[in-house]
């Protein structure tokens, strides 16, 4: 589904992704752990070309999206993004920002639209949120009202940076059950985080970055039970 090939990303001077290489199937899910500063935001960021990379090929379904032949706009549909800090509007219902995209982009009427976001806001468990502003709303509710609403456009990967990181603790179950439930639907998934359990319990394999690099990758039983590298082990021994 998603082929990176010597992927090279900098700012300026700063050389952040070096040599990325990277497959990933339909249907897996890769965790991606790592020390704070070693690029794994500014990864997820290149592959829906949020960053424009300094060289390399970013392949998705058969398709360059550096390619400006190919339009990133409808390659960007098929992957969905959740962010730390939500990103929902303000100013908008939860309803409406869910249906905004499926509107706007992919000129769904909007009954609809509704229709499908009621479905998802079922789906993860605040179906009586429909009307309420992201202001009326806890950090794990808007979290997953920001997943319902990635969900909406019916993307065939979904990206996670550190979903959980900016929850209170007894907030982040709520948004890992969903994010396992879609997991366990068959979503391909990367998700970036700390979660150590989620990575045990519904990773497929788990990658581990450092200074712009992947320097270890394995099943998660491989990398956290027998890591190899000296820097993953120094991490696990930090974060486990
Ligand atoms: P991580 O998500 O692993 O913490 P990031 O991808 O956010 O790492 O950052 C990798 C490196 O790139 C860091 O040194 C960070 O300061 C730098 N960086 C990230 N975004 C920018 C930017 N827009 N401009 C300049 N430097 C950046
Ligand atoms: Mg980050």
């Amino acid at each position: 589904m998603i082929k990176v090939e010597n992927l090279n990303k900098k700012f300026k001077n700063l050389h952040v992704l070096k040599d990325i290489e990277l497959r990933i199937e339909k249907g897996e899910v890769v965790v991606i752990v790592g020390p704070s500063g070693s690029g794994k935001s500014t990864f997820l960021r290149c592959l829906n070309r949020l960053e424009e990379i300094d060289s390399g090929e970013i392949i998705f379904e058969g398709k360059s999206i550096t390619d400006d032949k190919n339009d990133v706009n409808k390659l960007r549909e098929k992957i969905g993004m959740v962010f730390q800090q939500f990103n929902l509007f303000p100013h908008m219902t939860v309803l409406e920002n869910i249906t905004l995209a499926p509107i706007k982009v992919k000129k769904m009427n909007k009954n609809e639209a509704e229709k499908v976001a009621l479905k998802l806001l079922d789906r993860v468990g605040l179906k009586e949120k429909a009307n309420a502003y992201p202001s009326q709303l806890s950090g794990g509710q808007k979290q997953r009202i920001a997943i319902a609403r990635a969900l909406a456009m019916s993307p065939d990967v979904m990206l996670f940076d550190e979903p959980t990181s900016a929850l209170d603790p007894e907030m982040v179950g709520e948004v890992l059950e969903v994010m396992k439930q879609l997991a366990a639907e068959g979503m391909t998934m990367i998700v970036v985080t700390h979660e150590m359990g989620f990575a045990k319990e519904v990773g497929s394999r788990v990658i581990f970055m450092d200074n712009g690099k992947i320097i270890e990758q394995g099943t998660p039983k491989e990398v956290f039970d027998a890591p190899k590298h000296p820097r993953t082990k120094e991490f696990l021994r930090k974060v486990l």
